[in-house]
């Protein structure tokens, strides 16, 4: 890792002992696998969105309690279970009629969180479902597509993290953010404290987009500090990556919020919504100002044609770095 990424993970875990800034770290053994970021395979990631419209055009859609979505979450847990991963599904009801859908919760085999539950454990969320009558394929397929990518390879460095990841695919995102509610009133004081940091992503390709990163510390609460420094990390590696990159205004209305209170760190990537971007966007990244970043946003157009790949990876590879290095600085100081 570079310097001032070592010096921003020590802001964010004061337990991590910086070494000097030698360039030989970022290779350590000869045998090691390359880093997390350079493992990540852009024709996989595509793979899921087709598979996941070819679901919707099936089901119709990938709405909260849809046949679409429950098919949706079967595809994505074989692929995790083939991966070794250790895969839940958490039930949730709600609702007059009542209706059921569930979150997606699976452990990596490396780390001891899928035996103990008291051991560290780094989150990374999406949403699963969309709204009715859409394939829901930049919102949210690219940051599904982009979670199950990390874990594929989490799975193949060498050597495994010393430290767990738990990836959470949530339901009932765009109605309320219900799923990710509920995961966190499920968990038991020891399993909240074993918590590392929740790194959420939502909406990776937005055809007119931006890299952008919500401003984490801005959510204030007890881990407002960590969060602060987490955003920070997410914006130097997309820095580091040679990209440009802004700072968003927290928002309430992402699964992030429901982690609130957990006193944990919390940051989240995007690619840009309903909202316009901007002329210095425009000329820093490429795109139309004054047009929204995604035009099909919520509608029937957002399909697999209104995805900038090359933006999904850009953020995929940020969200990769600082992964690997929360996991390195967890393992360094015990958790
Ligand atoms: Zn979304």
């Amino acid at each position: 890792m570079s310097g001032l990424t070592c010096l921003l993970l020590a802001a964010l875990l004061p337990i991590l002992a910086c070494t000097d800034d030698d360039p030989g770290d970022d290779t350590g053994d000869p045998g090691a696998s390359p880093p997390l970021a350079d493992l990540l395979d852009q024709d996989a990631l595509w793979g899921r969105l087709v598979a996941l419209e070819a679901l919707a055009t099936e089901h119709g859609d990938r709405l909260a309690t849809s046949a679409g979505e429950a098919a949706a979450l079967d595809l994505l847990r074989a692929e995790l279970q083939s991966l070794g991963w250790s895969v839940q599904t958490q039930e949730i009801t709600w609702g007059v009629p009542l209706r059921t859908a569930s979150n997606l919760v699976a452990t990596s085999p490396f780390g001891g969180a899928a035996q103990d539950p008291s051991a560290p454990v780094l989150l990374l969320g999406a949403h699963l479902d969309g709204v009715r009558d859409c394939a829901a394929i930049n919102d949210n397929g690219t940051g599904v597509a982009a979670v199950l990518e990390l874990a594929q390879g989490l799975s193949l460095l060498d050597p495994a993290p010393e430290v767990s990841v738990r990836v959470l695919l949530f339901t009932h995102e765009e109605w309320g953010r219900v799923g990710s509610y509920r995961y966190v009133q499920s968990l038991d004081p020891a399993q909240a404290d074993a918590i590392v940091a929740f790194l959420n992503v939502d909406m990776l390709g937005s055809k007119n987009g931006f890299p952008l990163v919500m401003d984490g510390g801005d959510l204030g609460g007890e881990g407002a500090e960590g969060s602060e420094a987490l955003t920070e990390a997410l914006g130097q590696a997309l820095a580091d990556a040679g990209q440009p990159w802004e700072l968003l205004d927290a928002s309430t209305s992402v699964d992030t919020w429901a982690f609130m209170d957990l006193g944990i760190p919390l940051a989240w990537v995007f690619a840009g919504g309903s909202e316009d971007k901007t002329e210095e966007q425009a000329q820093a990244w490429g795109g139309t100002a004054d047009v929204p970043y995604d035009v099909c946003y919520h509608t029937a157009c957002d399909d697999l044609d209104n995805v900038d790949m090359e933006l999904v990876m850009v953020l995929t590879r940020a969200v990769a770095t600082v992964t690997e290095g929360l996991l390195q600085a967890a393992a360094v100081g015990g958790g």
